[in-house]
Protein backbone atom coordinates (compact mmCIF):
# COMPACT_ATOMS: atom_id res chain seq x y z
CA UNK A 1 0.00 0.00 0.00
CA UNK A 2 1.33 3.41 -0.59
CA UNK A 3 1.94 5.93 2.13
CA UNK A 4 -0.78 8.59 2.46
CA UNK A 5 1.04 12.10 2.12
CA UNK A 6 0.33 14.62 4.78
CA UNK A 7 -1.05 16.99 2.20
CA UNK A 8 -4.77 15.60 2.99
CA UNK A 9 -6.57 18.41 4.66
CA UNK A 10 -7.46 18.57 8.07
CA UNK A 11 -5.61 16.17 8.85
CA UNK A 12 -2.60 17.75 10.94
CA UNK A 13 -4.00 18.31 14.42
CA UNK A 14 -1.28 20.32 16.15
CA UNK A 15 -2.78 19.87 19.63
CA UNK A 16 -2.34 18.22 22.76
CA UNK A 17 -5.84 17.52 23.12
CA UNK A 18 -4.97 16.85 26.93
CA UNK A 19 -8.30 14.87 27.18
CA UNK A 20 -7.47 13.23 30.85
CA UNK A 21 -7.44 16.86 32.04
CA UNK A 22 -11.31 17.99 30.65
CA UNK A 23 -13.31 17.18 33.55
CA UNK A 24 -11.00 18.74 36.06
CA UNK A 25 -12.22 22.51 36.39
CA UNK A 26 -9.76 24.56 38.08
CA UNK A 27 -7.00 23.36 35.65
CA UNK A 28 -9.46 24.24 32.37
CA UNK A 29 -9.74 27.73 34.01
CA UNK A 30 -6.81 28.21 35.30
CA UNK A 31 -6.00 27.84 31.18
CA UNK A 32 -8.89 29.82 30.02
CA UNK A 33 -7.67 32.56 32.05
CA UNK A 34 -3.37 32.65 30.96
CA UNK A 35 -2.42 35.59 29.15
CA UNK A 36 -0.82 33.26 26.70
CA UNK A 37 -4.23 31.52 25.83
CA UNK A 38 -5.75 31.83 22.44
CA UNK A 39 -9.11 31.39 21.43
CA UNK A 40 -10.89 30.83 17.62
CA UNK A 41 -14.00 32.60 17.26
CA UNK A 42 -17.06 31.33 16.12
CA UNK A 43 -20.52 33.20 14.92
CA UNK A 44 -23.53 30.33 13.46
CA UNK A 45 -20.62 28.13 12.43
CA UNK A 46 -18.38 30.70 10.83
CA UNK A 47 -14.69 31.63 12.02
CA UNK A 48 -13.53 34.64 12.65
CA UNK A 49 -10.60 36.24 11.35
CA UNK A 50 -8.41 39.18 11.79
CA UNK A 51 -7.61 40.73 8.68
CA UNK A 52 -5.13 43.82 10.01
CA UNK A 53 -2.40 42.62 8.01
CA UNK A 54 -4.24 41.65 4.79
CA UNK A 55 -3.81 37.65 6.10
CA UNK A 56 -6.13 35.55 7.78
CA UNK A 57 -5.57 35.34 11.83
CA UNK A 58 -7.90 33.01 13.90
CA UNK A 59 -6.26 33.32 16.95
CA UNK A 60 -7.64 35.96 19.35
CA UNK A 61 -5.94 36.85 23.15
CA UNK A 62 -7.99 37.46 26.51
CA UNK A 63 -7.46 40.64 26.02
CA UNK A 64 -9.01 41.22 22.31
CA UNK A 65 -11.69 38.71 23.36
CA UNK A 66 -12.89 40.40 26.67
CA UNK A 67 -15.36 43.21 25.04
CA UNK A 68 -17.13 40.28 23.69
CA UNK A 69 -19.05 39.11 26.71
CA UNK A 70 -19.59 35.53 27.90
CA UNK A 71 -19.92 33.07 24.67
CA UNK A 72 -22.99 30.59 23.88
CA UNK A 73 -20.65 27.92 24.21
CA UNK A 74 -16.76 27.41 25.26
CA UNK A 75 -14.65 23.85 24.29
CA UNK A 76 -11.12 23.37 25.17
CA UNK A 77 -9.28 22.33 22.00
CA UNK A 78 -5.69 21.76 23.57
CA UNK A 79 -2.14 22.88 23.63
CA UNK A 80 0.09 23.79 21.22
CA UNK A 81 4.06 22.68 20.59
CA UNK A 82 4.91 25.76 22.83
CA UNK A 83 2.36 25.07 25.72
CA UNK A 84 -0.19 27.24 24.53
CA UNK A 85 -4.14 26.86 25.58
CA UNK A 86 -6.53 27.08 22.65
CA UNK A 87 -9.71 27.17 23.35
CA UNK A 88 -13.09 27.60 20.95
CA UNK A 89 -15.97 30.19 21.80
CA UNK A 90 -19.01 30.32 19.68
CA UNK A 91 -21.53 33.67 19.41
CA UNK A 92 -24.89 32.81 18.51
CA UNK A 93 -25.71 36.16 17.29
CA UNK A 94 -23.00 38.84 16.11
CA UNK A 95 -20.94 39.68 18.74
CA UNK A 96 -19.78 43.57 19.31
CA UNK A 97 -17.91 44.49 16.13
CA UNK A 98 -13.85 44.04 16.83
CA UNK A 99 -12.38 46.53 14.51
CA UNK A 100 -10.33 44.86 11.11
CA UNK A 101 -11.95 40.89 11.98
CA UNK A 102 -14.29 39.27 9.22
CA UNK A 103 -16.15 36.00 9.26
CA UNK A 104 -14.81 33.84 6.51
CA UNK A 105 -16.46 30.49 6.09
CA UNK A 106 -14.17 27.50 6.58
CA UNK A 107 -14.60 25.62 3.65
CA UNK A 108 -13.12 28.14 1.23
CA UNK A 109 -10.45 29.32 3.98
CA UNK A 110 -9.33 25.59 4.06
CA UNK A 111 -10.04 25.17 0.56
CA UNK A 112 -7.59 27.99 -0.98
CA UNK A 113 -4.92 27.56 1.55
CA UNK A 114 -5.76 31.14 3.32
CA UNK A 115 -4.77 29.32 7.00
CA UNK A 116 -1.66 27.23 7.70
CA UNK A 117 -2.42 23.10 7.50
CA UNK A 118 -2.26 23.02 11.20
CA UNK A 119 -4.68 25.73 12.34
CA UNK A 120 -6.93 24.24 9.71
CA UNK A 121 -7.46 21.35 11.37
CA UNK A 122 -7.89 22.98 14.45
CA UNK A 123 -10.22 24.94 12.83
CA UNK A 124 -11.64 22.17 11.50
CA UNK A 125 -12.28 20.30 15.31
CA UNK A 126 -13.51 23.67 16.58
CA UNK A 127 -16.63 23.58 13.66
CA UNK A 128 -17.21 20.50 14.51
CA UNK A 129 -17.52 20.86 18.18
CA UNK A 130 -19.50 23.58 18.04
CA UNK A 131 -22.00 22.64 15.39
CA UNK A 132 -22.70 19.42 17.55
CA UNK A 133 -23.23 21.11 20.82
CA UNK A 134 -25.93 23.85 18.45
CA UNK A 135 -27.76 20.98 17.55
CA UNK A 136 -27.84 19.39 20.70
CA UNK A 137 -29.38 21.55 23.40
CA UNK A 138 -31.95 19.03 24.12
CA UNK A 139 -31.84 15.84 26.02
CA UNK A 140 -32.09 13.04 23.14
CA UNK A 141 -33.27 11.24 25.79
CA UNK A 142 -36.42 13.11 27.88
CA UNK A 143 -36.08 16.02 25.59
CA UNK A 144 -34.86 18.53 28.11
CA UNK A 145 -32.22 20.84 28.42
CA UNK A 146 -28.32 19.89 28.49
CA UNK A 147 -25.69 21.53 29.94
CA UNK A 148 -21.89 21.40 28.50
CA UNK A 149 -19.27 19.42 30.50
CA UNK A 150 -15.92 18.05 30.34
CA UNK A 151 -14.86 21.37 28.78
CA UNK A 152 -17.25 20.94 26.46
CA UNK A 153 -16.63 17.59 25.40
CA UNK A 154 -19.88 16.15 26.34
CA UNK A 155 -23.36 16.96 27.15
CA UNK A 156 -25.45 15.87 30.36
CA UNK A 157 -28.98 16.55 31.47
CA UNK A 158 -29.76 17.42 34.29
CA UNK A 159 -33.41 16.06 34.49
CA UNK A 160 -32.47 12.20 33.84
CA UNK A 161 -29.43 12.13 34.16
CA UNK A 162 -28.20 10.80 30.45
CA UNK A 163 -24.88 11.69 29.06
CA UNK A 164 -24.31 12.77 25.38
CA UNK A 165 -21.10 12.60 23.65
CA UNK A 166 -20.05 14.55 20.39
CA UNK A 167 -20.47 12.08 17.25
CA UNK A 168 -19.10 11.82 14.05
CA UNK A 169 -20.30 10.15 11.33
CA UNK A 170 -17.92 7.36 8.86
CA UNK A 171 -18.03 8.17 5.45
CA UNK A 172 -16.15 5.46 3.65
CA UNK A 173 -14.84 6.77 0.20
CA UNK A 174 -13.60 4.31 -2.42
CA UNK A 175 -11.40 4.07 -5.32
CA UNK A 176 -12.49 0.63 -6.91
CA UNK A 177 -9.83 -0.57 -10.05
CA UNK A 178 -9.70 -3.22 -12.21
CA UNK A 179 -6.14 -2.95 -12.72
CA UNK A 180 -5.39 -0.68 -15.75
CA UNK A 181 -8.68 1.52 -14.81
CA UNK A 182 -10.54 2.76 -12.22
CA UNK A 183 -14.19 3.77 -11.62
CA UNK A 184 -14.98 7.22 -11.16
CA UNK A 185 -18.80 9.16 -10.82
CA UNK A 186 -20.34 12.59 -10.25
CA UNK A 187 -23.34 14.14 -8.22
CA UNK A 188 -25.46 16.82 -9.78
CA UNK A 189 -23.79 19.43 -7.20
CA UNK A 190 -20.00 18.54 -8.88
CA UNK A 191 -18.45 21.53 -10.95
CA UNK A 192 -18.61 20.74 -14.32
CA UNK A 193 -16.55 18.25 -15.56
CA UNK A 194 -15.34 16.57 -12.14
CA UNK A 195 -15.43 13.39 -11.32
CA UNK A 196 -14.40 11.77 -7.90
CA UNK A 197 -14.76 8.61 -6.11
CA UNK A 198 -17.69 7.03 -5.05
CA UNK A 199 -18.85 7.70 -1.26
CA UNK A 200 -21.37 6.74 1.33
CA UNK A 201 -22.08 6.63 5.10
CA UNK A 202 -21.25 3.53 6.97
CA UNK A 203 -24.53 2.10 8.53
CA UNK A 204 -24.85 0.36 11.92
CA UNK A 205 -24.22 -3.19 12.02
CA UNK A 206 -21.87 -2.63 8.79
CA UNK A 207 -17.84 -2.91 8.73
CA UNK A 208 -16.03 -0.96 6.16
CA UNK A 209 -15.72 -3.35 3.99
CA UNK A 210 -19.12 -4.18 3.86
CA UNK A 211 -19.95 -0.34 3.55
CA UNK A 212 -17.52 -0.66 0.50
CA UNK A 213 -19.21 -3.53 -1.40
CA UNK A 214 -22.93 -2.28 -1.15
CA UNK A 215 -22.47 1.61 -2.02
CA UNK A 216 -19.89 0.60 -4.94
CA UNK A 217 -22.97 -2.01 -5.91
CA UNK A 218 -26.33 0.45 -5.32
CA UNK A 219 -24.24 3.37 -6.86
CA UNK A 220 -22.67 1.73 -9.67
CA UNK A 221 -24.23 -2.13 -10.12
CA UNK A 222 -20.31 -3.23 -9.50
CA UNK A 223 -19.52 -5.95 -7.67
CA UNK A 224 -16.27 -5.55 -5.68
CA UNK A 225 -13.75 -6.90 -3.47
CA UNK A 226 -10.12 -6.79 -1.74
CA UNK A 227 -11.32 -3.92 -0.08
CA UNK A 228 -7.81 -2.15 1.45
CA UNK A 229 -7.83 0.55 3.96
CA UNK A 230 -5.85 3.61 2.75
CA UNK A 231 -6.06 6.99 4.96
CA UNK A 232 -8.59 8.93 6.99
CA UNK A 233 -9.66 12.52 6.81
CA UNK A 234 -11.86 14.64 9.55
CA UNK A 235 -14.37 16.30 7.54
CA UNK A 236 -15.95 19.27 9.69
CA UNK A 237 -19.27 20.14 7.71
CA UNK A 238 -20.32 18.91 10.11
CA UNK A 239 -18.38 16.05 11.08
CA UNK A 240 -17.94 12.99 9.29
CA UNK A 241 -14.68 11.30 9.00
CA UNK A 242 -13.63 9.93 5.57
CA UNK A 243 -12.41 6.63 5.24
CA UNK A 244 -10.27 6.06 2.22
CA UNK A 245 -9.92 2.81 0.64
CA UNK A 246 -8.88 0.84 -2.44
CA UNK A 247 -10.87 -1.97 -3.41
CA UNK A 248 -10.82 -4.41 -6.52
CA UNK A 249 -13.51 -4.26 -9.09
CA UNK A 250 -15.62 -8.14 -9.74
CA UNK A 251 -17.35 -6.83 -12.64
CA UNK A 252 -16.92 -4.39 -15.15
CA UNK A 253 -20.94 -3.30 -16.20
CA UNK A 254 -21.99 -0.29 -14.94
CA UNK A 255 -25.75 0.33 -13.52
CA UNK A 256 -25.87 3.77 -12.51
CA UNK A 257 -28.57 4.94 -9.87
CA UNK A 258 -30.18 7.88 -11.09
CA UNK A 259 -30.79 9.10 -7.48
CA UNK A 260 -27.48 9.29 -6.45
CA UNK A 261 -25.15 9.75 -9.58
CA UNK A 262 -25.35 11.88 -12.71
CA UNK A 263 -23.04 9.62 -14.45
CA UNK A 264 -20.51 6.88 -13.26
CA UNK A 265 -16.96 5.94 -16.01
CA UNK A 266 -13.84 3.94 -15.77
CA UNK A 267 -11.74 6.17 -16.20
CA UNK A 268 -7.61 4.89 -17.56
CA UNK A 269 -4.41 5.70 -16.30
CA UNK A 270 -4.13 8.02 -18.62
CA UNK A 271 -7.17 9.95 -18.18
CA UNK A 272 -6.86 10.23 -13.89
CA UNK A 273 -3.14 11.68 -14.44
CA UNK A 274 -4.67 14.21 -17.29
CA UNK A 275 -7.46 15.41 -14.57
CA UNK A 276 -5.18 15.43 -12.07
CA UNK A 277 -3.04 17.48 -13.34
CA UNK A 278 -6.02 19.13 -15.42
CA UNK A 279 -4.77 18.49 -18.73
CA UNK A 280 -7.62 16.18 -19.51
CA UNK A 281 -8.57 16.95 -23.50
CA UNK A 282 -12.31 16.77 -22.84
CA UNK A 283 -11.66 19.27 -19.44
CA UNK A 284 -12.75 16.55 -17.21
CA UNK A 285 -11.22 17.07 -14.00
CA UNK A 286 -10.78 15.51 -10.48
CA UNK A 287 -10.92 16.75 -7.03
CA UNK A 288 -7.98 19.11 -5.77
CA UNK A 289 -5.06 18.10 -3.20
CA UNK A 290 -7.13 19.27 -0.05
CA UNK A 291 -9.54 16.33 -0.61
CA UNK A 292 -8.66 12.19 0.24
CA UNK A 293 -10.23 11.57 -3.33
CA UNK A 294 -7.22 12.94 -5.06
CA UNK A 295 -4.57 10.96 -3.28
CA UNK A 296 -6.60 8.41 -3.96
CA UNK A 297 -6.79 8.99 -7.56
CA UNK A 298 -3.07 10.16 -7.29
CA UNK A 299 -1.41 6.73 -5.85
CA UNK A 300 -3.92 5.09 -8.58
CA UNK A 301 -2.31 7.13 -11.15
CA UNK A 302 1.54 6.54 -10.12
CA UNK A 303 0.85 3.03 -10.12
CA UNK A 304 1.40 2.54 -6.41
CA UNK A 305 -1.37 -0.17 -6.10
CA UNK A 306 0.15 -2.51 -8.54
ZN1 LIG B 1 -32.65 13.67 29.75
Amino acid sequence: MPTPPHAIGFTLDPLDRVSEKRDDEAFVAGLRDDPSTRFLLFVNNVPLFKRADGGHDPLFGVQEIAPLGAPAQTVFLGRDADQRALFAHSFDAEPPALPDVEAVELRPIAMQGLVAPPMVSALGEARSMLDWHRRHRFCANCGQPTDSAGAGWRRICPSCKAQHFPRVDPVVIMLVTDGERCLLGRQPQFLPGMYSALAGFVEPGETFEHAVYREVLEEAGIRCTDVHYYASQPWPFPSSLMIGCFARAASVEIVIDKNELEDARWFTRKDVAAMLDGTHEQGLSAPKPFAIAHHLLKAFAAGELD
